[in-house]
């Protein structure tokens, strides 16, 4: 048997929670799938100083937590589970959860969210919260005056880059191959930051330290030369992926796979369907304005079921 709602979303990060409250406070009676990780990706963090309206900062599960709970006050019904396909051929849509239970919803709200890329070192995983991250805005300032690198070669390594050498005493920046392919402009601000080295063709063997980041063993592809690195933070920022690929068939996605809205709002080619935080930005990647585009998708399916019932 299937279950009927008239707004379904789809992810539990802050995009997804956000669209749940302005949703249920609408009097949609929203339904969330939560996903395979809820919370999204704050769950995997520690310290969260940058979200408005928590002056001492706030860890990352419980400010999810709060999220959550905010959300189920106003009625919205969270399933603990995952999507594992959609047909969007017409509305309502059909959602199937977990391969067996269809969902049939007069608006989808996808917020999927996107998974940052990791290098997958043993190391890295045990150490993760515990000097590696995978964001240096949210993660950078517990780094202040110290020694760090940040492996990756693209915009997002050069932007990160420039931003912890503002606040750390020196960032090596761990490039694989021997070119940055980060865009010239910022490519010169990192070549001009005196603090910033760059090492290019190397390669991270292992991020050394038992209860916390000491360091990393690093590789330099051409010459073998092997060299050990004294720092306290290791930061990957070698790309993200989008958490859509399960809408591949439906919707318009660029080459990464981030999905297309029609600028200014978060409709996608299909009305009814809308997309919000990471799993349609690739720039920004911010809770807060994961949160903010999460509010937008509540108030366009709002929009358009007042539309489609006028
Ligand atoms: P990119 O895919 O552009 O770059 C990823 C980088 O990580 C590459 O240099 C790649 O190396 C390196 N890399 C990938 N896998 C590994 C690995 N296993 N070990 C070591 N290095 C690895 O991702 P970005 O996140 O930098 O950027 C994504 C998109 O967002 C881009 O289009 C970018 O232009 C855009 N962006 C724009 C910004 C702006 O305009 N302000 C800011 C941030 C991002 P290699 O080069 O060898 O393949």
């Amino acid at each position: 048997m299937s279950q009927k709602t008239h707004c379904l979303i789809i992810g539990s990060g802050p995009a997804g929670y956000t669209a749940a409250i302005y949703a249920s406070r609408a009097g949609l009676k929203p339904m969330m799938v939560a996903g395979l990780q809820p919370g999204g990706q704050l769950t995997i963090t520690t310290e969260v100083e940058n979200y408005p309206g928590y002056p001492n900062g706030i860890q990352g599960p419980e400010m999810m937590e709060h999220f959550r709970k905010q959300a189920e006050r106003f009625g919205t019904e969270i399933k603990w589970s995952y999507v594992s396909s959609v047909d969007f051929s017409k509305a309502p849509f059909k959602v199937t959860v977990e391969e067996k239970e269809t969902i049939l919803a007069d608006t989808v709200i996808i917020a999927t969210g996107a998974s940052a890329k990791w290098l997958g070192l043993p190391s890295e995983q045990r150490l993760n919260g515990f000097g590696v991250s995978a964001c240096a805005v949210c993660d950078g300032y517990f780094f202040k005056g110290q020694d760090v690198a940040i492996v990756g070669g693209g915009d997002t390594a050069a932007e990160e880059s420039t931003y912890l050498a503002k606040l750390c005493r020196k960032v090596y920046l761990l490039v694989r191959k021997d070119a940055l392919r980060a865009s010239k402009a910022m490519q010169n601000r990192v070549m001009n930051t005196p603090n910033i080295e760059v090492l290019f063709n190397s390669e991270t063997l292992e991020i050394t330290g038992e209860k916390a980041v000491e360091g990393a063993r690093i590789l330099n592809n051409k010459t073998k030369e092997e060299k050990n690195l004294k720092i306290t933070g290791f930061f990957v920022a070698i790309g993200h992926k989008p958490n859509t690929d399960i809408f591949k068939n439906w919707l318009d996605m660029d080459e990464l796979g981030y999905l297309k809205t029609i600028p200014g709002s978060t409709r996608t080619k299909i009305p009814g369907v809308f997309a919000c935080g990471d799993s349609q930005d690739r720039i920004y990647r911010q809770a807060v304005t994961a949160a903010g585009s999460g509010c937008m998708a509540a108030l366009d399916a709002e929009r358009y079921l007042a539309s489609i019932e006028a």
